[in-house]
């Protein structure tokens, strides 16, 4: 059996970046799912991990040699308040691994018991938000969304309380870092300038190694940053992805999606769709996400400010330009996004509105997210027989039928073939996204029944999201109005 080939670089910053920490033993791991073509993609199919000795290390009941155990520190703006003491409460990085292709990963296990920042937490994870955050994150990352994956969930045979008992398990996420926009506010909020440039500089060796010969690196770096988190967040946006909990902890700053709590695919389109139990005044509804993007960029400016330029007003000067470039990075990666999704590969000016238009006659409708831009990609070959199942999402026929004749005429000005178009819609437009109300079932029946199979269905379809399967149609359908659910909780 092959070592995990371990090369813990983030141990390197120094004791002030983490606390080092023992996993705290659970009573019975036992393995849920593994997930095998991720890790032979890691370069960890041979290794103990992928053993049967598995369990026993992705709980932390074993260290496996060449971990460091770790819990991150950082600091955050929840909900748009500064706290300065977060850190990993209830995870801890087990360790980084050299992927084959020379990059890192890292390597954290969730749910893993308390640590240094565990504040009145319990370091816990219930059984159900593991699940949820192994579907959602592993169907994004199908979807072609950048995202933390998921190696392995494990159930502990312990019981977390919350508002009642439930039963316990750890998830196993691999990010290309899980290094935060609160990560470096934690030092900047300490003034201490030594370990933000120690962090920028591990940052851009490990994630933005191309920024290092740019003649202004921090410079070039942080607008690499706010391009990909421009470009992410238009992603999030095209498959109607409500992350729930963008406080500035839950930014990567690698652009991966990361810390799946309360969010959601939202089911009938509507603009400002909020799930999170928490999310009591709509900070982080759908529609706000893309601001919210800038809002916690700004953050990470304020944070790495003596890096920009010598003096504070030529650094600042620098970071407004940067910032300012954002809202037409994100509306240029949206709108060529919705023009995939839409059959449009020449850019005309009025392609906009009539995207937009689509939108509002969806929400005025109530039309279903997913399957409007589905069914819609079947109609690409021009035909008109097809309409039927686009046009029962709809309730005012009339709104539809004069969006698809304006489409109509939209698309004549095409000069790409119809197959070609339809196969390029059909890579963006998908057929499965993890419904909340699936989920919802897949976690009702691990938990009340100890029956998984409803999550193992549910997570085979997610891997091929982009193809009809045969006899998976009920995955399609959004939910019946006794199974729709309002809320999702972070479970934390
Ligand atoms: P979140 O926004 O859910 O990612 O978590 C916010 C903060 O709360 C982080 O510092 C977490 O580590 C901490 N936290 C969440 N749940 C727990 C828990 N059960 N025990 C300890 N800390 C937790
Ligand atoms: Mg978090």
């Amino acid at each position: 059996m092959k070592p995990i080939p371990f090369n813990n670089r983030y141990a390197d910053l120094g004791e002030n970046f983490y606390a080092r920490i023992t996993p705290a033993p659970v009573s019975n791991p036992a393995l849920v799912i593994f997930n095998q073509a991720l890790a032979e993609e890691l370069g960890l199919a041979d290794t103990c991990l992928a053993s049967s000795d598995g369990a026993a290390i992705l709980a932390g009941n074993r260290v496996p040699e060449g971990a460091a155990p770790l819990a991150m520190a950082y600091a955050g703006h929840q909900f748009g308040h500064f706290n300065p003491q977060l850190g990993d409460g209830r995870a801890l990085l087990l360790g980084q691994i050299g992927r084959p292709d020379g990059t890192l990963a890292d390597l954290h296990l969730k749910g893993s018991g308390r640590t240094l920042f565990s504040r009145g937490g319990d370091g816990r994870s219930a059984l159900g938000p593991v699940l949820r955050e192994y579907l959602v994150s592993e169907a994004m990352a199908k979807l072609g969304v950048p995202t933390t994956r998921a190696l392995a969930a494990v159930s502990t045979g312990e019981q977390v309380a919350r508002q009642e008992l439930l039963p316990g398990a750890v998830i196993t996420r691999i990010a290309s870092s899980f290094v935060r926009v609160g990560t470096f506010e934690h030092f900047s909020s300490k003034s201490d300038l030594d370990a933000v440039t120690k962090l920028a500089d591990y940052v851009i060796g490990h994630n933005y190694p191309d920024c290092r010969g740019a003649p202004q690196p921090y410079r070039a770096w942080f607008e690499a940053i706010i391009d990909r988190q421009a470009a992410l967040i238009a992603q999030w946006m095209q498959l109607g992805f409500i992350h729930g909990v963008m406080n500035t902890d839950n930014m990567s700053i690698a652009g991966e999606t990361i810390d799946y709590g309360p969010c959601a695919f939202m089911d009938h389109y509507t603009h400002d769709q909020v799930y999170s139990s928490i999310d009591h005044h709509g900070r982080y509804a759908y529609n706000n996400q893309p601001n919210i993007g800038l809002w916690n960029l700004t953050r990470l400016a304020e944070s790495i400010l003596p890096l920009l330029a010598e003096t504070t007003e030529d650094a600042v000067e620098a970071a407004q330009a940067a910032l300012g470039e954002y809202a037409g990075l994100y509306q240029g990666y949206w709108l060529n996004g919705m023009r995939a999704k839409t059959g449009l590969d020449i850019r005309l000016d009025e392609d906009k509105a009539l995207i937009n238009d689509l939108f509002d006659v969806m929400a005025e409708n109530q039309a279903d997210f997913t399957l409007t831009f589905y069914y819609l990609s079947r109609l690409a070959i021009d035909s008109t027989d097809q309409d039927e199942s686009l046009r029962a999402l709809f309730n005012d026929l009339g709104q539809i039928d004069h969006w698809l004749d304006q489409w109509r005429s939209r698309l004549k000005k095409e000069n790409s073939d119809a197959e070609g178009r339809q196969a390029r819609m059909q890579a963006t437009n998908p057929v499965y996204i993890p419904r909340n109300h699936q989920i919802e079932a897949a976690i009702r029946a691990a938990e009340d029944q100890d029956d998984f199979t409803v999550f193992h269905d549910l997570h085979a379809v997610l891997q091929t999201p982009y193809e009809r399967q045969p006899n998976k149609d009920v995955y399609m359908w959004p939910p019946e109005p006794d199974e729709v659910v309002q809320q999702t909780f972070c479970g934390t």
